[in-house]
């Protein structure tokens, strides 16, 4: 049962509105899902059903849903300033406050930080400080980026160009000429038979050496990594994979910057994914929970390294000649701010640590599960791989549909997950208990029991 106001929003959304990663041809005849409420890690649509949101929106709503903490603080930036900016000298104190709390538990030397409004702008703008450290170190024939096959690092036209997954260049003569693309870690299905995970990682570390010397080391500008490959797939590295791939960037001198939109705050069971893995970047991305997602904001954060030539710049220059209207926002800044102040207090490392635990044991037990090929996380994150035979790993024929026939089964039991090819993510709002992960992992096995059965 829906209500009136719910129609005329359907008919609004309908007719106006564009809806990104959505078939505009078939959406305005689509039923949209209406969420318009939301308590703690659930969602209530407008017709009332309740929903386990364990995908956290889009992997971001660390806090759940709903929030009169943070609406007061918002509240009382708007009535105070509403908006500042922070061109030219002038400063904001929650964009003050915020950049001294990031510099405080970020990785060590990471004291530099530049506020910016989307993930997307983080990684367009890490690019372009990429490009001014070499310019500046007399390097400037050192452009080209290398990320990896089947990243997501936004959709901004340059970001574009850094993911890795072909449908976000086609139709936009895109990449550019500079952007390549190296082999994703993705064991499960692209190692050797018997070979073991230290070797795959060798192998990608050797593949990319190969790349690196193809082009000429000298062309080279920055390698750009996911912790985890989270839009990839939800898909945890390979044992010694970093370690090798450092090896790789540290001979040939080559920037790393480490996107932790997914991964930053605790994610993956240590605040930073760079913590988890060993990585050692010259500067970090991050996003989404940075703010629980409940304002747009996004930092880059900057090691000496590069903070150093920045400054050089600003010398040759003038003054450094980037920056956006709402960086630094205050009230973005301030619920940020707020949020990590929770975090803090709700000890989001040690509560991370401490589920981490029950929720792998839940990817561990749906290994029985005749659809399930590989299951596995880390921390608060991880996916299942649906597979039609646990043997070979052969998927299921695309007309089967099989993933939607999922999705709807998922939603019939209230449970929110991200599908991402014939992979099933979660990465449930970091507040959730462990009973909560518990139900979460019931859900699912009852929505894979009916997929099953619906496809017999
Ligand atoms: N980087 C990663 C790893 C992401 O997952 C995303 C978004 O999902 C982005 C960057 C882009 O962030 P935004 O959508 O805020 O522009």
């Amino acid at each position: 049962m829906t209500l009136p106001l719910s129609n005329s929003i359907r008919a609004q959304d309908a007719k106006h509105v564009v809806h990104p990663h959505t078939n505009l041809r078939t959406q305005p005849e689509a039923e949209p899902l209406v969420i318009t409420r939301g308590e703690g890690i659930y969602v209530i649509d407008d017709a009332g059903n309740r929903y386990l949101e364990a995908a956290a929106g889009l992997w971001c709503a660390s806090l759940g849903f709903g929030n009169a903490r943070i609406a007061e603080v918002a509240a009382k930036m708007l009535t105070e300033i509403g908006y500042y900016h922070i061109f030219r000298g002038a400063a904001n104190a929650p964009a003050a406050e915020l950049s001294a709390k990031l510099s405080a538990i970020a990785p060590e030397g990471f004291d530099h930080v530049l506020l910016q409004c989307s993930g997307s702008e983080a990684n367009d703008t890490a690019i372009k400080l990429v490009w001014y450290y070499w310019d500046a170190k007399g390097a400037p024939q050192r452009r080209k980026i290398i990320s990896r096959e089947q990243s997501y690092h936004g959709t901004s036209t340059i970001t574009s160009c850094l993911t890795g997954k072909p449908k976000f260049h086609t139709g936009y003569g895109l990449p550019f000429d500079g952007f390549l693309y190296t082999a994703m870690p993705y064991y499960y299905r692209n190692a050797r038979p018997g070979e073991s995970e230290q070797d795959y990682s060798t192998r990608l570390a050797d593949e990319l050496e190969e790349m690196i010397l193809a082009e000429g080391p000298e062309t080279i500008a920055a390698f750009w990594a996911e912790p985890l490959l989270g839009s990839g797939g939800a898909i945890v590295p390979p044992d010694g994979y970093y370690e090798k791939i450092q090896a790789v960037l540290a001979k040939y001198d080559i920037l790393f910057v480490a996107d932790e939109v997914i991964c930053g705050f605790a994610r993956t069971g240590e605040m930073w994914g760079s913590q988890t893995y060993g990585m050692r970047p010259d500067m970090i991305t991050c996003a989404k929970a940075l703010s629980a997602a409940m304002q747009p904001i996004s930092a880059v954060l900057i090691g000496e390294r590069v903070f150093e030539q920045m400054k050089v710049q600003s010398d040759r220059f003038g003054s450094f000649t980037h920056g956006y209207t709402y960086a630094g926002h205050p009230v973005a800044a301030a619920v940020a701010l707020e949020v990590l102040k929770i975090y803090e207090e709700m000890d989001l490392v040690g509560h991370v640590k401490a589920l981490e635990p029950g929720f792998l044991a839940g990817f561990e037990a749906l290994k029985d599960h005749p659809l399930v090929g590989d299951s596995g996380g880390v921390g608060l994150i991880g996916a299942v791989e649906i597979v039609a035979d646990k043997e070979t790993r052969a998927m299921h024929p695309p007309e089967l549909k099989v993933m939607q026939i999922f999705e709807e089964r998922a939603s019939r039991n209230g449970l929110i997950t991200r599908i991402i090819g014939n992979r099933i993510a979660l990465s449930p709002p970091q507040i959730i208990t462990a009973a909560e992960v518990e139900e979460m992992f019931a859900r699912l096995r009852r929505a894979l029991d009916e997929t099953a059965q619906a496809i017999a």
